[in-house]
């Protein structure tokens, strides 16, 4: 069954996004965020002047560093500032005169206590996810029983825009930990009416027992994070199982290139599987929800299918923070328009993505919401690198994991930074350990790679080491880490 308001024309959308917007901020996010009241307030805003997306560009953006700077200031607080906190003082002071008056009314039919209890449904935290410790400080995002309904609606509409079918299963491997993406799978699995089954990733059951679930269940779909599931699939290869059940896959927490969607499906086609699609998703900490590519083919992106009734997204110029237009390339920057718990307004994701957002029906499954480019660089993972004794250079990590991970030849990889001779005092060196795959000329790929890092990087690796599969796993980890250790950072802190 198809969620109809995800195919309603993009006019009617955009207004309901509208009204929304409008509404949120009046109603909720001034009268009850400290942090955005304080913002508000600071740069003589209004929350009526704030009527259509058109206006949020009167508002400065919020960024990680808000929260970072908010955590130094006061560490017992932690980011309460950005928790929706209504108490009888501010919903008398701030909220607007219609719904205050409602707020009366409900209390004398019903009785103060009644009120209370609802208020307190509404927007007391009940659950957190946090962030995966990309940035020094794990920030923690509160959700509320009204948020967890939200994080339903998003999983029932994930498992529509996959096409997971009512009799299809799916095993969900993402670690279990308080991350988005974990929680996300099973609140869709629960919303959608589909059986999931979270194994909680190598930590928990490791390699062996995700490969035990997946020859019993044999589910359509498996979910996970890149690096896991191609560990995963491999392993199941060489241990030479038949996986022919198998024909969808779903990767989140990380961008996934053409060259790795197809390594993947190489290896579903050699075990058995047929008519493949790989499928990538987005989502971060702060937005409490993730978004999702319809199924394609191999070679084709349909965008990341958004929620316009809850969210509004705005692409812009990372350096000048102008709004851009359709399509163009830019910063992602994102808004709550209905939610409660943490939440934020024009927030900096510090992601760049090429395409922007594009607006036009989706040609694959025909829905009528903005779609995310698939092309996008988190930007967060940039590291200052001395490679001389006279120039340090700023490299984006993330690029140099995409151009690895968009190799076929490479079966994996990881990266070391290291001091020169471990010489705190020397320049930094770049060093890859690779395993390639069969009939592959060492040489001529090393000196191939070495090209293409530097023409994107201003750097190239000072050392390539050739070693095998297993020692890679042992080295990121694969079954011990939730986050697979693929770049590792070795330089003493001085
Ligand atoms: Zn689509």
């Amino acid at each position: 069954m198809k969620e109809n308001i995800l195919f309603r024309p993009w006019r009617e959308l955009k207004q309901l996004q509208d009204r929304k917007l409008h509404h949120f901020i009046t109603n909720h996010l001034y009268p009850f965020s400290p942090y955005y009241r304080g913002l508000f307030d600071k740069n003589k805003i209004k929350p009526d002047e704030i009527k259509t997306v058109k206006d949020l560009s009167k508002i400065p953006f919020t960024s990680k560093q808000s929260f970072i700077d908010l955590i130094k200031e006061n560490p017992s607080q932690s980011n309460l500032a950005f928790l929706l906190q209504p108490d009888s003082e501010v919903i008398r002071k701030f909220l607007p005169k219609k719904e205050l008056m409602r707020f009366l009314f409900l209390g004398a039919v019903n009785g103060k206590n009644h009120l209370k209890a609802c208020l307190e449904k509404e927007y007391r935290p009940l659950f957190l996810t946090a962030t995966a410790g990309t940035t020094e400080l794990p920030i923690p995002f509160l959700y509320t029983s009204f948020d967890l309904e939200n994080l339903k609606v998003y999983g029932k509409r994930i498992i529509e825009v996959l096409g997971i079918q009512k009799d299809q299963k799916a095993v969900n491997v993402f670690p279990y930990a308080p991350h988005l993406a974990f929680w996300q799978t099973v609140f869709a699995g629960l919303a959608g009416n589909i059986f999931i089954l979270s194994t909680g990733g190598g930590k928990t059951v490791g390699t062996e027992g995700n490969i035990r679930t997946l020859l019993k269940l044999k589910p359509q779909f498996l979910i996970g994070v890149p690096s896991f599931v191609y560990h995963l699939l491999k392993t199941a290869k060489e241990q030479n199982h038949s996986l022919s059940f198998l024909n969808r896959i779903v990767l989140g927490a990380a961008r996934v290139p053409k060259g790795f969607k197809r390594k993947v499906s190489a290896l579903l086609h050699e075990m058995g599987g047929s008519e493949v699609s790989v499928m990538g998703t987005y989502g971060f900490t702060e937005s409490r929800c993730a978004w999702v590519e319809c199924p394609t083919d191999i070679e084709i992106s349909s965008g990341y299918h958004t929620y316009p009734d809850k969210e509004v997204f705005e692409v812009i110029d990372p350096e000048t923070g102008q709004v851009k237009g359709e399509g163009e390339d830019g910063e992602l920057v994102y808004t709550n328009i209905d939610a409660r718990g943490t939440c934020v307004l024009r927030y900096r994701t510090g992601d760049l993505v090429r395409g922007g957002i594009l607006y036009s029906p989706c040609p694959y499954c025909g829905r009528t919401v903005p779609r995310i480019a698939s092309d996008i660089v988190r930007a967060s993972n940039m590291k200052n690198m001395q490679v001389s004794k006279i120039k340090d250079t700023l490299v984006n990590l993330n690029n140099l994991e995409y151009l690895l991970e968009d190799k076929e030849e490479i079966d994996d990889w990881q990266i070391e930074i290291v001091k020169k001779d471990q010489d705190p005092y020397e320049v930094d060196q770049l060093i890859l350990y690779v395993s390639l795959l069969d009939s592959v000329n060492r040489q001529e790929f090393a000196a191939r790679l070495n090209q293409e890092v530097l023409a994107s990087s201003e750097i190239s690796f000072n050392q390539i080491n050739f070693v095998s599969s297993e020692e890679i796993q042992q080295r990121i980890e694969i079954e011990s880490a939730v986050k697979a250790k693929k770049i590792v950072d070795k330089r003493p802190k001085i």
